[in-house]
């Protein structure tokens, strides 16, 4: 399917070829699904909706109910007041959530929608409340319209209310599965903290089959602890891009002080996310915690052979994708393509710089490498075809690259569309690296089986 593309990279002014990204509400309404019975709302069209919630869908195998505004022409002229202000009265009225989050799409966000005065004025019932998220898909990506949604849960529900700050931490775990955000909530569990983490989709995106349909599972952030993050004395963003900007807006907001932590993918983002609670909280790190990670390095240890030196190709979302540059060097592994679809810095964002911090950990390693912010998959094919690879990680779409170059490939990241299962299980913590420890060393050794000759075809390996 990709075989035409070019091996001559050309300069580019504009225009963008299978992009590395999606829609900012896609971020928003995954966000939104953290906190407990909340149902998101798509200010736009019908069809923006139906696309955001299949592709959620397809990706955790899960229902995800949204509301639309359910633009039309002369909402598209005259501006969608009316409709939020009816789809407000109608949602509450027949699905009766707790809270309705509602964002933007590109449609809403060119007519110039002011979101804060329709909620104002809309007929919101006692003791219900709506939230909203500016998320215009013509700027950043999905990950910006996910920290745009939890800056909207900051901005409308956090409140300082006591004096004394109460020794508790906020988590913010990012834009991962909800296999993940267990993972996080285990580890600092295990800490013996007390925490409050959001978005929290655990038990949303990850429900149990019992038999009956509901539209809000038992899983999510309550509103009432996020209101009470305000509270607390430290908030833990995990991963610059998809959290910092909220950790920023509750500080300045209700003082709790902010620690921008990478996503704790591999041992040295784990160890920094353990120590830094360590650190706050005065605590140890228990035994079955020091345990996972001997275990964790003992693996690395005995499956080192089939890593080192190969070279990585690596695409996706921001936080994991630095994560996972760090545990690849760590691993021995040399990435030497790698590539986000979200742009360094979305406007009126304060994240840092994706290409920076990835070029100093790979000049760190002295891995010469070429990195990409706001990139696409165009251009990561071609820069495999000028200098190959040994393993392709990314998302679904990195299978047409995988097949045209014939290379093995892992799936890591949002979305991956033609594997189920995978959000069950984390990539973070501990675990979560022994785990990407077994899918790397699985299919290198997959294709070395695939080409061996007979004579060479190992029982072990
Ligand atoms: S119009 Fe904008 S928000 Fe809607 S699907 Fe297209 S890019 Fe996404």
């Amino acid at each position: 399917m990709l075989d035409c593309t070019p091996k001559n990279i050309m300069e580019r002014s504009g225009g963008v070829i299978n992009p590395a990204k999606t829609c900012q509400p896609i971020g928003a309404i995954y966000a939104a699904l953290g906190i407990h019975r909340c149902l998101p709302h798509s200010h736009g069209s019908q069809g923006c909706c139906s696309y955001h919630r299949s592709h959620l869908t397809r990706h955790f195998r899960e229902p995800v109910f949204a509301s639309t505004s359910s633009f039309t022409e002369g909402a598209s002229v005259f501006g969608g007041s009316a409709n939020l202000k009816t789809a407000i009265k109608n949602v509450f009225t027949i699905y009766d959530p707790d809270v309705m989050a509602v964002h933007t799409t590109c449609l809403s966000e060119t007519i110039g929608d002011d979101i804060p005065t329709i909620i104002k004025g809309a007929e919101v019932p006692e003791g219900k409340l709506v939230i909203h998220a500016n998320t215009p898909s013509y700027q950043g990506s999905h990950i910006t319209g996910f920290s745009n949604m939890v800056k909207g849960m900051v901005s409308y529900l956090s409140r300082a209310t006591l004096e004394t700050k109460k020794d508790q931490a906020n988590i913010i775990p990012g834009f991962v599965n909800p296999g993940d955000m267990r993972e996080i909530k285990r580890l600092a569990g295990a800490m013996g903290i007390d925490f409050i983490m959001f978005p929290d989709t655990s038990g949303v995106m990850d429900s149990p089959m019992t038999g009956e349909l509901t539209m809000f599972p038992r899983g999510g952030a309550r509103v009432e602890d996020i209101a009470d993050a305000g509270n607390s004395r430290i908030t833990l963003a995990l991963g610059s891009y998809a959290s910092s900007d909220a950790a920023r807006v509750l500080d300045r907001k209700c003082g709790v002080s902010e620690l921008v932590l990478k996503t704790p993918i591999g041992i040295r983002a784990t160890d920094e996310f353990l120590m830094a609670i360590r650190q706050t909280f005065t605590k140890k790190v228990p035994y079955a915690l020091e345990e996972e990670r001997g275990q964790l390095v003992d693996i690395m240890t005995d499956t080192h052979y089939h890593f080192h030196g190969k070279r990585v190709a690596l695409f996706g979302d921001p936080d994991v994708v630095i994560g996972m540059t760090e545990f690849l060097l760590g691993l021995g592994m040399e990435p030497v393509h790698v590539l986000t679809g979200t742009p360094g810095g979305a406007i009126g964002a304060t994240v840092g710089d994706f290409e920076k911090e990835v070029r100093e950990m790979l000049e760190a390693a002295g891995v010469k490498a070429r990195v990409k912010a706001g990139g696409d998959l165009f251009q990561l094919q071609q820069w495999i075809k000028n200098e190959p690879v040994d393993l392709l990680i990314g998302n679904t779409y990195g299978k047409y690259i995988a097949r045209a170059e014939d290379i093995p490939f892992v799936r890591v990241g949002f979305p991956v569309l033609d594997r189920s299962c995978h959000s069950y299980f984390p990539i973070v913590g501990y675990r979560g690296a022994m785990r990407l420890v077994e899918m790397i060393s699985g299919a290198l050794l997959d294709r070395a089986d695939r080409d061996a000759a007979e004579e060479d075809f190992e029982l072990v390996m």
